[in-house]
Formats: structure tokens, sequence, C-alpha cells
């Protein structure tokens, strides 16, 4: 069964079969090929099951309907299978890959991430890639023989997609290919683009929402106008939510089918056969130059016009205070953390047993939802509050 699954994979894909594998051996499933395998342990962890409860842009509690990490990762893997399966890539460590990349997310976005960061400098920094690596190789703890969820090479590969120099020098095998200035996989290739298309997307729509985009904003976006022009001749006189989706659908089909296109063509130029040239190859998935443009711009205008409103910024600012609050009254009295995230008991004195506690509470409050940092700060900081 697992092997008719991929018989039909480009040889330039990721096979079971010829994978670097796991870190703890097991056996071989009859039922599921191993990035089948992979997908579903991620699926089943509780880091994904936070996800839910995770800011993508807005906090989860400013509305029901805007995206959070989990519908984001449930998009990103929708487009990311959908060109896989165009490009007879695998489709399931694409859904692997995708499904995880963002479980090292901290509570409130990018803005709690730099908080943490901030807070860690000393003892190693925070890094949501890293994070996300250390909860499926050490934190998840499911398995009687092991820690984490002892996934493939490729699928922890996919879900490292950055990783400083210095971080890689100490990740073994996982970072070398940093070191070696190599590439990933197509499929981790293919899920980081996926991604990109996801938030640019959902971003205007939630954006819109929020009442912080007007659509007059947008249509001085070049690539916006062109498909809501479009939209107009084609049905005129429909209006409100209809005429943006049927925008935000043309566009996200716009870069989909020339991802396709692009990456077909390159990967047919470079005349890779196997996963070793592809990671010897320059980076194969990608948009054509006009297409990468777009892309560009659109990320700049969600930068400048939603990313940075003054109304997303308050919640940032209190964002960074309830993350920065709790890392240095845990890091003051180690006792006011649950049991499992002391270490003050067991380690010794000094610099070391510093750096590991600080560690430890990085793990706690990155793997917090929105809502439970801040009553985790409400817990701590309101004298009413039991
Ligand atoms: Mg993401």
């Amino acid at each position: 069964m697992a092997e008719y699954v991929e018989a039909h994979l480009a040889p330039y894909a990721v096979h079971s079969a010829t994978s670097a594998g796991r870190c703890y051996t097991e056996p071989v499933s009859v039922s599921r090929t191993e990035f089948q395998r992979d997908r579903d342990r991620i699926i089943h962890s509780t880091g994904f099951r936070r996800l839910e409860y995770k800011t993508q842009v807005f906090v989860n509690h400013e509305g029901d309907l805007f995206r959070t990490r989990l519908t984001h990762s449930l998009e990103v893997a929708q487009i990311a299978r959908s060109i896989a399966r165009n490009l007879r890539l695998n489709e399931d460590l694409v859904e692997a890959i995708s499904l995880a990349h963002d479980l090292g997310h901290t509570p409130f976005g990018h803005a709690g991430q730099d908080a943490l960061n901030v807070c860690m400098k000393d003892y190693g920094g925070f890094e949501h890639n890293m994070q996300s690596l250390r909860i499926v190789d050490t934190l998840e703890e499911r398995y009687g023989a092991f820690d984490g969820l002892n996934l493939m090479f490729e699928t922890r590969e996919g879900i490292l997609k950055h990783c400083s120099l210095t971080n890689a020098k100490k990740l073994g095998a996982i970072g070398q290919r940093f070191i070696d200035k190599k590439q990933a996989s197509l499929e981790a290739q293919l899920a980081n683009l996926a991604d990109e298309i996801a938030y640019n997307s959902h971003d205007i729509d939630d954006g819109l929402r929020s009442g912080l985009l007007r659509l007059e904003q947008l249509k001085e976006v070049d690539f916006y106008a062109h498909h809501h022009h479009l939209v107009e001749q084609t049905f005129p006189g429909l209006s409100g939510r209809r005429v943006i989706y049927e925008t935000l659908r043309r566009m996200m089909d716009a870069f989909i089918l020339d991802m396709i296109a692009t990456s077909e063509a390159r990967i047919a130029q470079s005349k890779v056969r196997n996963l070793n040239e592809v990671r010897n190859s320059t980076a194969l998935i990608g948009l054509s130059e006009g297409m990468h443009a777009e892309m560009l711009l659109l990320k700049r205008f969600l930068r400048e016009n939603l990313y940075l409103h003054y109304q997303v910024n308050r919640m940032t600012s209190k964002a960074r205070r309830v993350i920065v609050e709790l890392f240095e009254i845990f890091m003051a009295e180690p006792s006011l953390l649950p049991p499992d995230y002391q270490t003050h008991q067991i380690v010794k004195e000094g610099e070391a047993a510093k750096v590991t506690q600080a560690r430890k509470i990085a793990d706690y409050i990155a793997g917090m939802t929105d809502r439970y940092a801040m009553r985790e700060h409400r817990r701590l900081f309101a004298v009413d509050e039991i």
C-alpha cells in the first residue's frame, strides 16, 4: 500500500524508501507511508491543538472569524498540496511540513516571539523555527521509547526553514545544510512559499474584515486593482464580500499557477534526477520575476498598512509587556512555575543552571495560547485574581 502511494512521484521528490529516516528506528507501517505517519503524528500532537488559540495577526479574542495559526496552517497545507500534486512531489510530506511549520510560535504572533527573544538574549535567544523543531524533537510527550515525535529527517528539515549559523552548528545533521549552503527538498521549498501565498491573501481578507484596511487603499496596489477590475467586468453590479473573495481567489490562483509553471521549467532546466541533486542545485521552487515583484509589493502594503496599524501596534505593545513580565517574574521566582518547569531544585547553582531554567521558562511561555498567557499574567499580577 505505502509503496503504491509513492509510485507516481517524480524521481526528484522525497521518497520514504530513500529517506534519511528517523532518529529512533521504528517498525514500518503496513498501511501508511512514512510521511503519512509524520502528518498524522503532527495532527495528534498537543502543539498542533494549541495553534487554534494562537494569533496570526489578530489576537484570538478580537473576533471569531479571523485566521488563527491553526486555520493559517490548514490554508498553507491546502495550497502546498495542490502545487505538490501538479509537480508530482510528495504531497504527504508537504502537508506534514505545512501543518507543523508554525508550531513553535509564541502567543501573540511575531510580537511575542520578538519579546521572548530579547528576554532570552543571554541564554541562547528564542526563534520560532528552532522552537518548532524543538517541539517535534523533544517537547512532545507521547511515546514510551523516546521524547518528541521521532519524525523523518526530511520533515524536520522542512520545519527548520531558517536558522542562524550559530544555531546550525549546534544542531548536527539537520543544521548542516545552512553551513554548506545547500537547499532543502523541493517539498520544503514549496511549503515555505505556500506560507507566503497563504498569508498575503488571508491577511488582506482579515484586514478588510477588521476595518483596519479599506478597499480604496487596496485598489492602489496594482495587482489587487487588476484582479478587482476583472471581477467587476465578469460580474457587473456585484458588491460586498463576494467581490473581495472573487478578487482574492483570482490572485491566489495567479500565484499558484505561476509557481507551478515557473518551478516546472526550473526543474526541467536543472535536470535534477534525485533528492541529492536537488540539494546541490539552486532553489528550484519559485515564482517568475514578475510575480515575485507583485508578491513583494503586496507584502510591503500589508506591512505598512496592517501590521504597523496603530491599533495592531497597541496589541503588539500589550503583548510584549505580558511576555516580558511573565519571563521576568519566573526568572526571579522560579517557585511560581508549575513543577514540571522548575529546575532550581535539580540543577546546581551557577550560570548553567540559569540557562537551563531560562530555556524551561521560554518553553513554558512559548507553549501558551494567547488567552492562557493573558490569564496567567492576571493570576500573577492582579491581586484579586487566583
Ligand atoms: Mg506561517
